[in-house]
């Protein structure tokens, strides 16, 4: 029955802004938003707790299909603790990409996304929402933007949030997880078929806001 419920999947690298615009794009449109990174991140963050080896797949994917995460007004609470800023720590995004190169992690996982395609319609963001996960999305966007002006971005993250952090450490960590969510078997992070590409580098959240709700408008006809 979810089938008929409209689906915009944006997907793309670490720091292109794919939860911002997603975020803006759902609040636009009515639609609800899911932050599929965070999925991971928690998973992450449950095995770095628990003292779990980032490639025990087994242990990893038990740990991933026995989470219950609560997204409530922009927090996220698992098992009662609220977790939001903990999950957006680089060590725990580093290790985020460990486990999401585990096909167990990645299919213990499938049923909590695509559980979140509700009425009146979804903004999906991640690696895989256009290729795996919602292989129907009526759009997909893969974002993109360089390397430098998405370091830039996640140092003012980190920055805003409290954390320290270095920009010549965060390029490194960035490419090198590029890398690894590019080059990975199972749902490697490149444009689906059909992906509209769009690169922010130049742009502002404003304008790549607009630039997708112009390509929404343009698929209802
Ligand atoms: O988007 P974010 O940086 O929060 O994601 C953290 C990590 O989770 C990414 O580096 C990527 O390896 C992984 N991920 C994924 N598939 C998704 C979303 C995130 O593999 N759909």
């Amino acid at each position: 029955m979810t089938q008929t419920i409209d689906v915009i999947a944006i997907d793309g690298p670490t720091a292109s802004g794919k939860g911002t615009i997603a975020q803006r794009v759902a609040r636009a449109l009515g639609f609800h938003y899911l932050d599929t990174g965070a999925l991971y991140r928690l998973t992450a963050l449950t095995c770095l707790k628990a003292g779990i080896a980032l490639d025990d797949e087994a242990a990893c994917a038990c740990a991933a299909g026995a989470m219950e995460p609560v997204f409530d007004m922009g927090r996220i609470l698992l098992a009662g603790e609220d977790v939001t800023d903990a999950i957006r720590a680089e060590e725990v995004g580093v290790a985020a990409s460990r486990v999401a190169a585990l096909p167990a992690v990645r299919a213990a996982l499938t049923a909590l996304q695509k559980a979140s395609r509700r009425a009146p319609g979804l903004v999906a963001d991640g690696r895989d929402m256009a290729s795996v996960i919602f292989p129907d999305a009526k759009l997909k966007v893969f974002l993109t933007a360089s390397a430098e002006a998405r370091a830039n971005r996640r140092f003012k993250q980190l920055i805003d949030k409290g954390f320290s952090a270095n920009l010549a450490d965060l390029t490194r960590d960035l490419l090198e997880r590029d890398r690894r969510d590019r080059e990975r078997t199972v749902s490697p992070c490149v444009p689906a078929p059909g992906a509209l590409v769009l690169d922010s580098s130049e742009l502002t959240v404003e304008e790549t806001v607009d630039r997708v709700l112009a390509w929404w408008h343009a698929s209802e006809h």
